[in-house]
């Protein structure tokens, strides 16, 4: 990189004119062995393009980029001119800085020389300057402004306690490129001054690159020296940029508002309050910047000339940087952002301009600013190209067919409804207590109306009791209360309903109550209500027909909230098959389509939809002869549904005479009857986690037994395959929070966790034998990696089950991380059964998060690698006698049931309603015809290929 030094300057230099000095320039950089003769051809020719004055009596000259071959290295050479030389244009040079670049490094010295050039009187300082050393102090002492945007604020962070939010504040900065390694340590080293209202600063100056200052406020209440802690400053502190700032928030503090500080929920509103960077909100492109040496001087200028033939206000920034937008019109501004050939340029403009601004401005910068670009290479341009504001995010037009995840089997038809959660934007003055108060009454009066509209149209009467819930929360006298005193306190309606809303449900989660962290998610889904009221967002109304629930991503409990006489299917921009919120709405028998894409969340309201869950397709405004298609679709498909349930009690026996065991997955004990009406032969998978996020705190002994008691009796002699604990990864328990982790699935999670808290394992083994009662029990541990996690949880089982004594106890493991698969033979000797969990081990073989939002369509358990280590591990447990189930999503595949059956599985455990289905296909084939179908597939190369070779099976 680039670096200013004394002992490249040269002082007291006189020149003629401007082709002297470049003559010298030149000849000092050749004499230094920077450049080979002819170099000053380039910078004569650079010349003549456009004059490199720069500004305050600084040029910059440099060379072509057809001389930039002469360059031997990179350097540069400064030459004062006391006297001036006139660079043309009325423009006197007092110090020529000359360039020898071989490609963009010379950017940041450009970007220190910008600093400067914001200086008042520069040019006649460095006239005088009389050493070297004065005029590096002059070039580089510029202050440097500090940064404080919308990327270094952090509201509600899910932090434990004040190190991990000194950790969170240093990530900022370091995102921001405020600092660099050994900044993160260095400042939680500081001792950090409390400033009154549970307001902390903190600050370090090791390792700063440029000023900068983070905000933060954790998530829930925390306590630092015994005194409340519910806000952080983070200073990146390089010389006084931050002086300002700091002397603003005392007048804040001195004035009271420092609450408003520690309860804010909009970083616009902290911003504001401190005077820092917004964001404008205005309309705005994306696009790479293909310029060979980056947004140097030249294209700059272009840049700043044609920003200046529209009135109205263009700025530019460095997309997905910590650095805030310069205005498009001050060249200084522009080189001082540094941008390099590739990076990404987010182009803002005024409302009023924008139509025209923009276009004219990205049609330039493709045309390489009056420079000769080479195209970015694909996948860069590809990469700006789907950035989400790069192009304006389209819906699907009508008539469009979209690929998406299916997640839940069956067709859907019915009006979009969307739901979506925006972050609103609102003053946090009010125009006078009397208005904002007639405001919030209007908000409030209309969210009630919505709410007891909903009450009536409720069927489920757990989803009524919800709505009921909300109704009195929006009643509540002592809320009212703290909102009114705000409001006399100048607040706007909707800063002091945010603030009293965001504080009160903050205290509820504090107090690590399951029920009493749901109210705190009730508390703010009335809040969001009321606000989208006051802001004029109008909450989409919900058709009166069954509809399509359009979501960016559904959580289990959304969808368990669901009411299915309402919602025919669920389409979500973002999630995959095996996510966990997938597998709800599988078990709740809604088809679901999920990760189509963040298009379908701008489609309109009302959209007439066709979703097919099965195929995973979804058509916008489907045509006459589309929907009668789907029609008779669901029609025959209902028949084949009405035949395999009328034989869903009898066993599902291969056309050859070979038996396969076809169980439930269950997340509910009142669920386990319902499983044996549908066929159940048995459960082969309970998710015991499910039945502990049921409750609100942890179950005791008593509770869990009478649980798992209820199940067995269900189940009348039928086994039960009871899953241990398995939290971790994408199921949170609420009252028993996991320390965050950078990657959790692959940190502590399933029985690493279980194991790290053995009491509570104990509980649940104790439960499990007390509950059995001689009846058929198979306790399995779920992500078993290794040997030995396999025999803690073995030993402790056993010695529980000596305590308890059992008829007909089994242990196994779930095999779903690769290496328990891949040393099967060697758990085999131990275990007395496998249990496949394919989910998760489709997702640690292929290396995709099940969950992701664009690549878990492509995490798809038929791939001939995840068939290879269920083919080994069905092979070394036959080898010991022992059997096999697979209780991942794959069982309840149609397609995939013959393969897994032809793989050997003994076992196929899916959700209780697709059991009737599964059996009927197991009919439908014989065990030889399957085995060599498991052969062929196992030799493929893709899951499309063993999905090809399935389908004509
Ligand atoms: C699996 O991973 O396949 C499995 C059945 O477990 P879960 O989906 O609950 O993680
Ligand atoms: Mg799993």
């Amino acid at each position: 990189m680039l670096e200013l030094t004394a002992g490249q300057i040269s002082m007291g230099l006189v020149a003629a004119d401007k082709a002297a000095a470049l003559r010298m320039l030149a000849g000092l950089l050749e004499g230094d062995g920077l450049v080979a003769p002819g170099y000053l051809a380039g910078l004569e020719a650079r010349e003549a393009q456009g004059s490199t004055y720069l500004g305050q009596g600084i040029a910059i000259p440099h060379g072509t980029p057809q001389t930039r071959e002469l360059v031997h290295s990179t350097g540069v050479r400064l030459m004062q001119f006391p006297e001036g030389v006139d660079w043309g244009d009325g423009q006197r040079v007092y110090l020529a800085i000359g360039i020898a670049a071989k490609s963009d490094e010379h950017l940041r010295l450009l970007q220190i020389l910008t600093r400067a050039l914001g200086e008042a009187d520069l040019g006649s300082e460095l006239r005088r300057a009389e050493t070297p050393e004065d005029i590096l102090k002059l070039l580089q002492s510029a202050p440097q402004e500090l940064a404080l945007d919308d990327q270094l604020i952090g509201l509600g962070v899910p932090v434990e306690d004040y190190d991990e939010l000194v950790l969170q504040g240093a990530r900022l900065l370091r995102r921001a490129e405020c600092v660099g390694g050994g900044f993160a340590a260095a400042l939680l080293q500081g001792e950090p001054l409390p400033l009154g209202d549970g307001l902390w600063w903190l600050h370090s100056d090791q390792a700063v690159q440029r000023p900068g200052l983070a905000y933060l406020t954790p998530e829930k209440p925390l306590r630092y020296l015994d005194q409340p802690l519910n806000g952080l400053f983070c200073l990146a502190s390089l010389g006084d940029a931050h002086l300002a700032l700091l002397e603003r928030l005392c007048a804040l503090l001195i004035e009271g508002r420092g609450r408003e500080l520690a309860r804010a929920t909009q970083r616009r509103a902290v911003l504001e309050a401190l005077g820092g960077e917004t964001r404008p909100d205005w309309p705005s492109l994306r696009l790479p910047l293909a310029n060979a040496h980056g947004l140097h001087a030249r294209p700059a200028k272009e840049l700043v000339q044609l920003a200046k033939t529209f009135e109205g206000d263009i700025r530019v920034r460095v997309a997905d940087s910590g650095a805030a937008a310069v205005s498009a019109k001050s060249l200084s501004k522009l080189l001082s952002l540094g941008v390099r050939r590739g990076q990404v340029l987010e182009i803002l403009a005024e409302p009023a301009i924008a139509e025209t601004a923009l276009p004219t401005l990205k049609a330039a910068i493709e045309q390489g600013l009056g420079e000769e670009v080479e195209p970015l290479p694909l996948n860069q341009a590809t990469e700006a190209d789907v950035e989400p504001q790069a192009q304006p995010l389209a819906a699907p037009a009508p008539g469009s067919q979209l690929q998406a995840v299916p997640a839940a089997p069956g067709i859907a038809v019915g009006p979009a409804h969307i739901h979506l959660h925006k972050e609103l934007d609102y003053p946090l003055r009010g125009e006078s207590p009397g208005v904002e108060r007639e405001r919030l009454q209007r908000a409030l009066s209309q969210v009630r109306g919505e709410i007891e509209a909903l009450v009536l149209r409720s069927e489920a009467k757990a989803i009524r009791e919800i709505f009921i819930t909300h109704l009195e929360m929006l009643a509540d006298p002592e809320l009212g209360d703290e909102v009114d005193a705000r409001l006399k306190q100048g607040e706007s309606a909707a800063a002091a309903w945010m603030t009293v809303i965001e504080a009160a449900a903050t205290q509820q989660e504090s107090l690590h109550d399951a029920l009493l962290a749901e109210r705190a998610a009730d508390l703010r889904d009335i809040g969001r209500r009321v606000l989208a009221q006051l802001c004029g967002v109008e909450d989409a109304a919900e058709p009166e027909e069954p509809y399509i629930l359009v979501m960016d991503e559904m959580a289990p409990s959304d969808v368990a909230r669901l009411d299915r006489n309402r919602v025919a299917g669920i389409l979500t921009a973002r999630g995959g098959a095996t996510s966990h919120s997938a597998i709800v709405a599988r078990a709740l028998g809604i088809p679901a389509l999920v990760g189509a894409g963040a298009g379908v969340l701008l489609l309109e309201p009302r959209t007439s939809l066709l979703l097919d869950g099965q195929r995973g397709r979804l058509v916008v405004t489907p045509d006459s002869a589309q929907l009668e298609r789907a029609r008779q679709e669901q029609e025959g498909r209902q028949r084949r549904l009405q035949l395999a349930d009328a034989h869903k009690l009898e066993p599902a026996i291969t056309r050859d005479g070979h038996r396969l065991e076809i169980c439930a997955n269950l997340g509910d004990s009142a669920a386990a009857a319902k499983a044996v009406a549908q066929g159940a032969e048995g459960v082969g998978l309970l998710r015991t986690e499910f039945i502990f996020m049921a409750h609100p705190q942890a179950p005791d002994l008593a509770t869990q037994e009478a649980e798992y008691r209820r199940v067995f009796d269900a189940l009348d002699g039928r086994p039960l395959v009871a899953r241990t604990l398995d939290v971790g990864g994408d199921k949170p328990l609420p009252y028993w929070p996991v320390p965050e982790e950078e990657n959790p699935f692959l940190g502590v999670r399933g029985v690493r966790l279980t194991l790290q808290r053995p009491h509570l394992m104990e509980t649940q083994l104790r439960a499990l034998l007390r509950a059995s009662d001689g009846r058929p029990l198979r306790i399995m541990f779920p992500m078993v990696g290794s040997v030995e996690e396999w025999r803690q949880a073995r030993d402790m089982s056993l010695r529980l089950a000596a305590e308890i004594p059992q008829a007909d106890l089994q242990l196994g493991i779930m095999v779903e991380v690769p290496s328990a698969a891949l040393i099967a033979p060697v758990l085999a000797r131990e275990v007395d059964f496998f249990s496949i969990g394919t989910n998760d081990l489709t997702q640690y073989c292929l290396a995709i998060d099940r969950g992701h939002p664009t690549l878990s369509a492509q995490a798809d358990g038929l791939h001939p690698a995840v068939l290879q280590l269920i083919d080994l591990t069905v092979r070394a447990a036959h080898a010991q006698g022992k059997w096999v189930g697979v209780c991942g999503e794959l069982a309840g595949d149609p397609l995939a049931v013959p393969l897994l059956v032809g793989l050997g599985v003994d076992e196929l455990s899916l959700s209780a309603g697709g059991i009737a289905e599964v059996k009927a296909r197991v009919r439908e084939f014989s065990l030889s015809a399957a085995r060599e179908l498991a052969e062929g597939a196992l030799t493929l190369e893709s899951a499309a290929a063993v999905r090809e070779l399935a389908e004509r099976f």
